[in-house]
């Protein structure tokens, strides 16, 4: 990427706005900012493996889209083995070539972080490669990669620093036995057994995929629960499912140590059935991520972190600081990509002094696993907690059409709605496309939409989407295409 950092040492460049991070939430950020005709510069200093630098953060180079290449590509393969005979399609000699389905994963992040470069251009975004930090006064310390150093300064900073994997003490990261998700999407080969550390989103993701490679995979999560952030009842039946397709996910363990011996790696951990053993060719630790914001910020700044190392930010994503504010994966609030964005997007539009607002009541989560898993706004659980009387209604894609055509029949839609008003409260999908589905219902919270309003809308026959359309139906017990209960 071009940049202007030849410029002898000491010089001062300012712009309008400076976002320090050009990952999914600042780089979004910097665009827009660029679009409301404000002169922008985006500092990004993340380097790849090959030592490569390239924009797009965690989520274009090691998080969402490797990981996505990858599940598209396992999942075409698995399907490959366990349903084209079903569909009446023989075939032989099917070999995997691993290399191949990796190159083809570099490519399409490749093409998305390359991308970035060209929007930069087109909104007229000067990208900076290298490190920022935050100094007093809105001006910022550029480091570019050559160690080249020059003071900038802003009429607004946006500081948009992301997250890195947290370490587990007991199982430190030992390249290439035991690693974070990076290294996990990295393999290359296909490890006989897999050991994932985490039943999160990552960790099940990431095990799904080797498992439709071969691998025999086992998930050890301290907590008792599954998924206990989901509805109750799309998280038991994700559990079936994942044991269904192998997946030994072990509840209640605790990991105390990992060491690598003889090319493999022991861990030891405990559960209610006392101390126990696994032995795996490859470990990887998916516990979560932490706020990144390492050499960040320069004393007497003002800016403040809370206790788990958060930039401290009010609804708008103000730190508190003037003029200087937070988006993305180092400020409160879950971390996803979108969250990022929408928050990047509300920051530049209230500098420009546009209307900007974020909605957090409303973002969608997913899970890309077969079958996909998305959820928005309450579960039942929490909404019986409130003590709001309420309703359910759930479809099961066993009625399905498309499902059954495409035979993918597993799952349900749900929609638990207040039964004073109708408002749809939260929507729980499990089942094929559910990430795309859950738009549907991301959109109709928006609106504050009721269920009667989804019951109203006439939906494309035969499509999955009908499942939403059928179980906002059965809220009122009017489904069609189900017995309703
Ligand atoms: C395996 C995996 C899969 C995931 N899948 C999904 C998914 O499917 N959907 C989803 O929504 N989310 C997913 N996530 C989460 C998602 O990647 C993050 O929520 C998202 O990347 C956060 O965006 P961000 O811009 O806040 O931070 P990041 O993407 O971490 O970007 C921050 C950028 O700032 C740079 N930076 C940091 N400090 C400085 C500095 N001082 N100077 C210059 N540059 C700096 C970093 O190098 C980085 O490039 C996944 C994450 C992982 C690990």
């Amino acid at each position: 990427m071009a940049t202007d950092d030849k410029r002898p040492q000491g010089a001062t460049d300012s712009f309008d706005v400076i976002v320090i991070g050009g990952g999914p939430a600042g780089y979004p950020c910097a665009i827009r900012a660029a679009q409301n005709k404000l002169s922008v510069a985006c500092i990004d200093e993340w380097k790849n493996k090959d030592g490569t630098p390239a924009f797009g953060g965690t989520c274009l180079n090691a998080g969402c889209i490797p990981s996505k290449a990858l599940l598209e590509s396992t999942e075409l393969y698995h399907r490959l083995q366990e349903e084209f005979a079903t569909h009446g399609i023989k075939v032989s000699g099917t070999q995997l070539d691993l290399a191949q389905m990796q190159k083809r994963k570099a490519g399409v992040v490749r093409a998305m972080t390359q991308g970035i470069v060209a929007l930069f251009k087109g909104a007229g975004v000067t990208g900076l490669q290298g490190h920022g930090r935050l100094l007093p006064g809105r001006r910022v310390e550029f480091t570019a990669h050559d160690g080249t150093r020059r003071t900038l300064s802003a009429r607004h900073v946006v500081l948009a620093s992301g997250s890195a994997p947290i370490e587990l003490k007991s199982a430190p990261f030992k390249d290439p036995y035991i690693v974070d998700s990076w290294g996990a999407l990295d393999f290359d080969t296909v490890p006989k057994r897999l050991g994932v550390i985490g039943a999160g989103v990552i960790g099940l993701e990431l095990g799904s995929a080797w498992r439709r490679l071969g691998s025999e995979v086992t998930v050890l999560e301290a907590l008792p629960d599954f998924l206990p952030f989901t509805d109750e009842q799309l998280s038991r039946e994700a559990l079936r499912q994942f044991k269904k397709q192998g997946l030994n996910i072990r509840l209640g363990a605790r990991v105390s140590g990992a060491e690598v011996k003889d090319n493999a790696v022991e861990v030891r951990y405990s559960d209610a059935a006392g101390e126990q053993r696994l032995s795996v060719d490859r470990l990887v630790v998916a516990i979560g991520r932490r706020p990144y914001t390492k050499d960040l910020l320069a004393p007497g700044t003002g800016v403040q972190l809370d206790e788990r190392g958060f930039i401290k930010v009010d609804e708008s994503c103000r730190t508190g600081v003037e003029n200087i504010w937070a988006i993305g994966d180092c400020v409160r609030g879950p971390m996803l990509a979108h969250k990022g964005k929408e928050e990047g997007v509300m920051v530049a539009d209230l500098i420009a002094g546009h209307y900007g607002e974020m909605n957090y009541k409303v973002i969608p989560s997913v899970i890309y696993t077969a079958p996909e898993i998305a959820w928005v706004g309450l579960t039942e659980q929490e909404v019986k907690a409130s003590g709001r009387p309420y309703k359910t209604g759930t479809f099961p894609f066993l009625a399905s059409g498309r499902a059954r055509a495409m035979e993918q029949t597993s799952g349900f839609a749900k929609i638990v709605a207040a039964r004073d008003d109708d408002e749809i409260l939260g929507v729980h999908i499990i089942g094929p496309l559910a990430g795309e589905l859950i738009a549907e219902a991301v959109l109709a919270m928006e609106y504050s939409a009721s269920s009667e309003d989804l019951q109203r809308t006439i939906h494309a026959h035969p499509t999955l989407a009908e499942a939403v359309h059928e179980a906002a139906l059965s809220v009122d017990k009017r489904s069609i295409d189900s017995i309703n209960r």
